[in-house]
């Protein structure tokens, strides 16, 4: 497919992909957040399960179990605010510059 400028007919385009970038960003600190509260939840969790195993095992569950928690969170939140912010290139934003006369422009199925 090849997308041409509405305004001059360059086939000299770029796209901008705000959406996805700024939507990756909020994910991830989105996301990082939750994997914080997920964090304490893990680590409550290991720590009782640990106390099962002494003091040690305690300690390392919690730990495991809050390390776990924030992985998880960061990656989440991170690939959801990354298809919510394509969703908005796709559907919302001018997500297509003209390199030649800087004209932006929509392209409601772009090709990525
Ligand atoms: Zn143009």
């Amino acid at each position: 497919m090849t997308i041409s400028c509405p305004r001059c007919n360059s086939q000299h385009i770029t796209t901008r992909h705000y959406g996805s970038k700024t939507g990756s960003a909020i994910g991830a600190v989105a996301g990082a957040a939750g994997g914080a509260a997920a964090m304490f939840a893990g680590a409550e969790t290991g720590a009782t399960l640990g106390l099962v195993a002494g003091p040690v095992g305690s300690i390392v569950g919690g730990l495991a179990g809050g390390l776990i928690g924030m992985l998880l969170g960061g990656a989440t939140g991170c690939a959801t605010g990354h298809a919510v912010g394509r969703q908005l290139d796709e559907q919302v934003l001018d997500n297509h510059e003209c390199l030649d006369c800087g004209h932006t422009f929509h392209v409601p199925t772009a090709e990525q």
